[in-house]
């Protein structure tokens, strides 16, 4: 943990980045930039998120679907069990079989109405778990599921979530995904807690890059992460500097991926929210390079 700034990284870590399907053109051109950025780095794989109640089915299909034809990199796309039947879920997950996508992350997803509790809808899919079993049944797809290191808030406790995770794994997911998290003891507590459950898939931890410290705050509310309070005292003052914020942000993510490396992983999971720089910034940190072959692909 004391070795100087990143001098033991050994060219071995390997990336994921998550991205949000676009709303506006704008948006569209933003993203498409970023991934344009990312994807020389050879990333395991890129994934794009699925909106509360499959109110992004179609921008998140034609997303992976571009993603998938454009560029030599995987795409995964997210699918939730909100308000949708087994069989509307089916036909998504389908199309994207037909579309020659092969990687999903499987999630149970949130209800519409932040603050309400999920109620799993007539016919659909109560949890993950059932959607995992649900997708393997229809396709040998690679399965990828959420984990919660500061505990899924809908959980009663560490145990059960850790059954529930489990849970997905048995069903056929092949790795984890964590929730962001600001503290690698965090991280690094739950990752025993998975060997001593006897769990041993692949376990990711999901890194979130600060882009706006109060809406990290608004979101580490709903999802159950813990922000320090140091944190707080490093963005504060700076909203309207964003030069300066960008390079406190870019310090606090890479010193996480930095003990996070120290500690022994190899892997891990942007949420890029659609911005290249900060990630690419990490990724270089971490000795990972841009393939000029890759490079001349996403020209
Ligand atoms: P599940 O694993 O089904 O369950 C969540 C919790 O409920 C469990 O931890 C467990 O405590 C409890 N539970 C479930 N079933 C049982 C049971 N049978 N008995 C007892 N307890 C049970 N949301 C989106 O809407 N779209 C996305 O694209 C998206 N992407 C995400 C990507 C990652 C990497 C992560 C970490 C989260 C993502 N989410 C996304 C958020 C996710 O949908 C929410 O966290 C949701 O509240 C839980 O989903 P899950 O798949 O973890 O649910």
């Amino acid at each position: 943990l004391n070795a100087p700034l990143f001098a033991d990284v050994a060219g071995d870590a390997q990336v994921s980045f998550e991205f949000f399907p676009p709303k506006t053109e704008k948006m569209e051109a933003t993203l498409w930039e970023s991934v344009q950025t990312l994807s020389p780095l050879a990333p395991r794989f890129v994934s794009v998120t699925y909106g509360a109640g499959g109110t992004t089915r179609e921008r998140t299909h034609a997303t992976v679907a571009r993603i998938a034809r454009e560029t030599n990199i995987p795409a995964a796309a997210h699918l939730t069990c909100v308000e949708a039947t087994r069989e509307e879920i089916d036909a998504v997950a389908n199309d994207y079989w037909e579309a020659g996508v092969r990687h999903i992350v499987a999630l149970r997803g949130d209800p519409p109405t932040a603050g309400t509790k999920f109620v799993s809808p007539a016919g659909g899919y109560e949890n993950a778990a059932a959607l995992v079993a649900g997708l393997k049944r229809l396709h040998p797809f690679e399965i990828s599921v959420a984990a919660y290191p500061e505990c899924h808030p809908d959980s009663p406790d560490a145990g059960h979530d850790l059954d529930n995770l489990k849970r997905k794994l048995d069903a056929g997911a092949s790795r984890a995904i964590t929730q962001f998290f600001f503290e690698p003891e965090t991280f690094f507590r739950f990752r025993d807690a998975v060997a001593a459950a006897g769990i041993s898939a692949e376990i990711v931890p999901g890194i979130m890059p600060v882009m706006s410290f109060a809406s990290v705050v608004r979101m580490s509310a709903m999802c159950g992460t813990d922000v320090p309070a140091w944190m707080g005292r490093l963005f504060e003052g700076l909203d309207d500097r964003p030069a300066a914020r960008q390079l406190v942000a870019a310090t606090v993510a890479a010193e996480l991926c930095r003990k996070l490396y120290a500690g022994g992983e190899r892997a891990f999971h942007f949420y890029t929210l659609n911005r290249a720089e900060l990630s690419y910034a990490i990724c270089h940190l971490l000795g990972i390079r841009p393939d000029p072959a890759l490079e001349e692909t996403a020209a």
